[in-house]
């Protein structure tokens, strides 16, 4: 861990809690506990799913940047409204479903070099945290059972509810009561914590002290988030969608059962937009990676979409802004290129002062809340300065490793470049040269096999024998 990194003092978050930038410090120093939702396995997750997943790896790889170890759960949902409903629809057994489904995720944030979390905890092997959980709040008055058996929890005991949507409970409201996962803001309720058995739940149900039946959605994230991370840790992340009911309703039950504050700092990104409209199914504008993948987009640059835009703004995805970041990256990889290349005269001061300040640069947006739109903006300007530089053969051996250096740095975080290579190939010509050499060699025709090799130099294509079989190299020509 580099002590120049240890700046961690400098980073502010914008807390939804309190709806302010706030300094970030972690309950424990050095180490940093954070949750983030995950997928609900039903379906492929869709391009909206993936800014959100996005957005939390760039705030991880921010976190690991300023030297902090991160400690970071993103939950599985496999047992839920959506995911019965799904698996009962196909007519398939609930866990080959979502297997399929959890599958397709790792392969997603594979594709889109997401880092892999520390822990990926699926709700159906966290039952009994759960139904502890349950218990607990049963026992404490929070929760109650109805008269279809299932439990809820009372909003109304909880006197904070309503402390991150900022909502008022309409007292009129209060013992009225919602028993599906997803309900609006206007709808706030008292809302299941676990569901007792009905017919259309099939054969998903767990027989246990509380009854026979399965958890409500919100009870999974506290019940396994706490599990990990203790009854209070640092940061908890999700889209904006999830902030009513889902993170409310999580704080309810985390702070009812534990008498202790659930979580430090809040973050929520904001909404994906594709072509200027809301994504949905019944507009044809509704995407998943793979569907992109399909049409011939790399990866890398959907990834660079879909983290330069800062996470608290909507991000307007285009198939002209995919074509752009496409070009960006190329832009990007050729950079490093022509640094790592780099054989001029010294830069001198005037190169230094660019590598600092765009490190500075970089470093203070990033440390503003990830504000990825301005870091971006100064390793432009870097890239175009160093550009100019190189024109003018002002670039040594010894500042294009640090370029280079820094350049990787970044892409730490970034994760769009990558290794580069120059890709070099050989002609058609020179390639069945290189083939005849080896049958010659095969047949002990040296002769032959010298004047191939005579001949391709003269191309510039140098040849060696190696004990690991033949290499070549372009010789500057
Ligand atoms: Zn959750």
């Amino acid at each position: 861990m580099g002590k120049k990194n240890m700046q961690s003092e400098n980073i502010r978050f914008f807390n939804t809690l309190t709806r302010e930038k706030e300094k970030f410090a972690p309950i424990e120093k050095g180490n940093v506990r954070m949750y983030t939702c995950g997928p609900t396995v039903y379906d492929y997750i869709h391009i909206g799913n993936l800014r959100c997943f996005l957005f939390e790896d760039v705030l991880k790889r921010w976190l690991e940047y300023r030297g902090f170890q991160v400690t970071q759960v993103m939950n599985l949902t496999d047992v839920d409204d959506r995911t019965i409903k799904a698996s009962r629809t196909q007519g398939v057994p609930i866990k080959q479903h979502t297997e399929r489904f959890v599958k397709a995720f790792f392969e997603d944030i594979d594709a889109l070099n997401i880092e892999t979390a520390t822990y990926y905890p699926k709700a159906t092997e966290h039952i009994p945290e759960m139904v502890a959980l349950v218990k607990k709040l049963l026992e404490k008055g929070y929760a109650y059972r109805g008269e279809d058996n299932s439990v809820y929890f009372a909003i109304s005991k909880f006197k904070d509810y309503g402390k991150l949507a900022k909502i008022q409970v309409n007292e009129l409201k209060a013992g009225a009561r919602v028993k599906v996962d997803e309900y609006a803001k206007e709808e706030a309720s008292d809302f299941v914590v676990w569901k007792a058995w009905d017919t259309d739940d099939g054969d998903v149900f767990w027989e246990t002290e509380i009854g026979k039946g399965r958890p409500g959605w919100h009870i999974e994230c506290s019940a396994m988030s706490m599990k990990y991370l203790g009854e209070t840790f640092d940061i908890h992340c999700g889209g904006v969608d999830n902030l009513f009911p889902h993170h409310e309703n999580e704080i309810a039950q985390s702070e009812a059962a534990t008498g202790k504050k659930f979580v430090n700092y809040w973050l929520h990104n904001e909404h994906l937009l594709v072509e200027g409209k809301k994504m949905a199914k019944r507009l044809q504008n509704y995407y998943t990676l793979k569907d992109l993948m399909a049409k011939g987009y790399d990866s890398k640059a959907i990834r660079y979409l879909m983290m330069s835009v800062h996470y608290r703004q909507q991000i307007n995805f285009t198939f002209d802004g995919l074509e752009a970041a496409k070009k960006t990256l190329e832009r990007l990889t050729n950079f490093v290129l022509r640094s790592l290349e780099a054989d001029g005269k010294s830069g001198g001061d005037r190169l230094t002062q660019l590598i600092e300040s765009a490190q500075r640069g970089f470093e203070e947006a990033m440390d503003d809340d990830l504000n990825i739109s301005v870091a971006l903006a100064h390793l432009f300007d870097f890239v175009r300065d160093v550009n100019n530089l190189l024109n003018e053969g002002m670039v040594n051996k010894q500042e294009g490793q640090e370029i280079y250096k820094l350049m990787v740095k970044f892409d730490k975080v970034l994760g769009v470049i990558g290794e580069v290579k120059r890709e070099i190939k050989l002609s058609k010509e020179a390639e069945d040269l290189i083939h005849m050499r080896e049958e010659a060699r095969k047949v002990r025709d040296w002769k032959s096999a010298d004047q191939i090799r005579e001949q391709l130099k003269a191309m510039g294509v140098v040849i060696e024998d190696t004990a690991e079989g033949i290499r070549w190299r372009i010789e500057k020509q």
